[in-house]
């Protein structure tokens, strides 16, 4: 009997897992290992920070998308030994495999700036989100009583999707922290400071633009240039080009949104990494290890078009996992499977509930219309990996709040 590890129940692994359970006869085991015994929608994080959502409504039971060939095991990855096939468990001991699906995900990356672990608010898994929105209505609260408006200063740390999707998710809870502070909501700053000059270089200038400006329109202040040097306890600390003297920018709530890398695992693993990602190979195995794929935020694919490695997303997270999925299936037949082929369907990136804008094939979608288009890619992803029962109880069917 042939033993399958999958590790890791984000979009990559439990797509692999759905596509394993399925496709996979009666000569081999399925184990999946998580550390958590719920799968949330990693996407959707910054709604739970702003308190727009509860994390119910992007969370749900790992279990509910198991058969009963798949063995579940609730325990934390430590350390992968490729060459002797075998997996060492915080508390379950080891497991020896056949093929292993390594699918262990993101953690936030500080780029090692001093502060950033310690007084800046990171926005990486559930209990994070949700400690952030508590951080923020203890500090509404906090300006009740003392006045100090710092308390009402919120300021994000990068301009990237993340941030400007959290930035977009809490001007639409504005009203509710200016209720809680008892101030007029214009009194509520939201600040994103981030480096470079030009943001969302994904897209056309024009689509860019209007991005930029949707987000600015709503209030939210975006400095540019401002390359962050530190995090002190309640100030943003960053130089320019033309001014590598210090400045600070002051609020209670400082929210990290630079960048993630890869599980820290890959290295302590041993793996060829950059920022806990292994570039693959064309089937998404390592490049030493035939048994062994690599698959979601831990792998590293080189796009050919541009010489780069694709981004890490979850849609391409996804889809690695149904290739992954099958690939295994395939090979325990006998089969030899055709690599893996990707073609981005497109990006939109929510700014509040009901504005958004992107790219969905060649065409760009701005304001409301991307707003639904949105709303679909996030149901979209609930029924791919959750199935029709997630799809149906926390899939986004409201076009208003
Ligand atoms: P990112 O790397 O895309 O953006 C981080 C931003 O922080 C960049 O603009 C960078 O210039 C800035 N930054 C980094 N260091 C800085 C510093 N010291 N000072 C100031 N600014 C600094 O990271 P992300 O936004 O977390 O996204 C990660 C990946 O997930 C990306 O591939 C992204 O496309 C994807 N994503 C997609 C969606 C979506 O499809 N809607 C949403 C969120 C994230």
């Amino acid at each position: 009997m042939k033993e399958v590890l999958v590790l890791g129940a984000g979009y990559a692994g439990l797509k692999a897992v759905r596509n394993l359970q399925k496709e996979v006869g009666d000569n081999a085991h399925i184990t999946l290992v998580d550390m958590n015994d719920y799968h949330y929608e990693a996407t959707e994080l910054h709604e739970v920070a702003a308190g727009s959502v509860d994390k119910n409504k992007i969370t749900y039971p790992i279990k509910d998308v198991l058969n009963n060939k798949v063995k579940f095991i609730q325990d934390e990855v430590v350390k992968v030994d490729a060459d002797k096939k075998t997996v060492e468990l915080k508390n379950s001991g080891q497991l020896r495999y056949d093929y292993c699906v390594l699918a262990l995900g993101f953690v936030s990356e500080t780029f090692g700036i001093k502060g950033a672990l310690d007084n800046a608010l990171q926005m990486t898994d559930i209990d994070q989100a949700v400690a952030i929105h508590e951080h923020i209505v203890e500090t509404m609260k906090k300006y009740r009583e003392t006045q100090d408006k710092e308390y009402l200063n919120i300021v994000v740390c990068g301009a990237g999707f993340t941030g400007i999707e959290l930035a977009g998710a809490l001007v639409d809870e504005r009203p509710k922290y200016a209720k809680l502070a008892g101030v007029d909501e214009s009194e509520i700053s939201i600040t994103i400071v981030e480096a470079a000059t030009k943001l969302l270089p994904m897209f056309s200038e024009n689509l860019a633009n209007y991005g930029v400006s949707l987000v600015k329109s709503l209030g939210v202040k975006i400095m540019t240039g401002c390359m962050i040097k530190e995090i002190q306890d309640g100030r943003v600390m960053y130089a320019t080009q033309d001014n590598e003297e210090l400045q600070a920018v002051p609020g209670k709530t400082i929210i990290w949104t630079t960048g993630v890398s890869g599980s820290p695992v890959m290295g302590e693993s041993g793996f060829k990494e950059r920022r806990g990602r292994v570039i693959v190979n064309d089937n998404l195995l390592d490049p030493d290890h035939d048994d062994l794929y690599i698959i979601g935020d831990v792998s590293a694919l080189m796009d050919k078009a541009t010489d780069r490695p694709y981004p890490t997303t979850a849609q391409i997270a996804t889809r690695m996992g149904a290739y992954v999925g099958h690939a295994i299936a395939q090979r325990l037949k006998g089969e030899v499977p055709e690599p893996f082929s990707y073609n981005s369907l497109g990006t939109v990136a929510s700014v509040g509930n009901t504005h958004a804008f992107g790219l969905v094939g060649k065409k760009e979608y701005k304001g409301f219309p991307a707003s639904f288009v949105k709303k679909m890619i996030m149901n979209k992803s609930l029924a791919d990996i959750g199935g029709a029962k997630e799809l149906f109880a926390k899939g986004r069917f409201d076009l208003y709040h």
